[in-house]
């Protein structure tokens, strides 16, 4: 078992397998001169398949994978088959554009629910936003998991003055169609445009969505990050994720691995364990994991304040968001 200072059990691994992506959306990646790593510094296929095998050992029980974008991977076909023989629940985030090339793989993995980036519903704001023309492939890639009997959760992050308006279409889209669309407060990053006013937080997006239509809590799952919520007679569902408004650091229960085998024991922490080069040197790592948890700050990374209001970006140390993976 894989526990912290405050007693909170963590069973649940997020593994990123690239810093690479086939879009640029401006608020994980640079727009400054920004350079991918190097193959050969990111876990290999078998690395990845070891060292989770290491983790479930000690209790993982769940693995997300991610990014950058998991699928531009070409040997994602290869990692999905090495974890699937694991006895966890295996499920992806993804920004859809290649799903249609990988459902094979993502059906023989027996993965039953994936996470689809989504941000915007009109094609010129999605090119806008991602510097990317791959608005029509997204939404037919949606559909094909729905086809499928795939869940798919849409990840919409919110930024005022962006995508703001689009709250109350996403909910329209809801009506006919089951997705779980979950609204994603705006989180800072390394040279992401962040500031406070920017946020659109959890009390007015569900100030909006009340306005135009009665809304239902659904029960929330243990660790989840999502608050969910129903409008009576629709076919799909939605949430939120207030990290920032309102986190959920108390029963956090969450891991992550970077793509060059770094663990991070919160999306906000500013400290890492190299885990792959003490693998690769032979070394028992499971004592680093141990220990990497056991130094998790109580919240938001020890760097974070609760009042948005008051972070400063530039004091912040962390990495860009498509370089932790998400
Ligand atoms: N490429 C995949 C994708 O886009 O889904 C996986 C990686 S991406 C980093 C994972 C999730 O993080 C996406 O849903 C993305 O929208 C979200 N994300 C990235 N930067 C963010 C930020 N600054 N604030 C909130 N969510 C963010
Ligand atoms: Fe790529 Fe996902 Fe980041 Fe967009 S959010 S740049 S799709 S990794």
């Amino acid at each position: 078992m894989i526990q912290d200072n405050f007693n909170r059990v963590h069973d649940y691994l997020r593994i990123s397998l690239t810093d690479n992506c086939d879009l640029r959306c401006f608020y994980c990646m640079p727009e400054e001169e920004y350079s991918f790593t190097p193959t050969q510094q990111l876990m290999q296929a078998e690395e990845i398949e070891s060292i989770a095998r290491l983790f479930v050992q000690e209790g993982v029980k769940k693995i997300r994978l991610t990014g950058g974008e998991p699928l531009v991977r070409k040997d994602f076909p290869q990692i999905l088959e090495r974890l699937s023989r694991l006895p966890v629940q295996l499920t992806l985030t993804t920004n859809g554009t290649r799903i249609h090339e990988m459902l094979p793989s993502i059906k023989a993995a027996g993965i039953k629910s994936v996470n689809i980036s989504l941000d915007t519903l009109q094609k010129d704001r999605f090119v806008l936003m991602t510097k990317r023309d791959r608005f029509n492939q997204v939404m037919s890639n949606i559909q094909l998991m729905l086809d499928n009997q795939i869940e798919a959760k849409v990840n919409m992050v919110v930024i005022k003055g962006v995508n703001d308006t689009e709250i109350i279409d996403f909910i329209h889209w809801t009506i006919n169609t089951p997705v779980h669309v979950r609204f994603i407060e705006f989180m800072p990053f390394d040279r992401n445009q962040w500031n406070s006013d920017k946020v659109i937080t959890l009390h007015q997006i569900l100030e909006t969505i009340s306005s135009v239509y009665p809304i239902q809590p659904i029960n929330r799952q243990p660790h989840e990050t999502a608050k969910n919520y129903r409008v009576p007679g629709n076919q799909g569902t939605f949430a939120v994720i207030s990290t920032m408004s309102a986190p959920f650091c108390s029963d956090c229960n969450r891991m992550r691995l970077t793509a060059d085998g770094k663990m991070k024991n919160c999306l906000f922490s500013n400290g890492e364990t190299d885990l792959l080069s003490a693998y690769r040197r032979g070394e028992n790592i499971i004592p680093l994991i141990h220990q990497n948890i056991y130094d998790k700050k109580e919240a938001l990374g020890g760097q974070l304040s609760t009042n948005m209001h008051t972070i400063e970006t530039n004091q912040l140390t962390n990495r860009t968001m498509i370089s932790i993976g998400g």
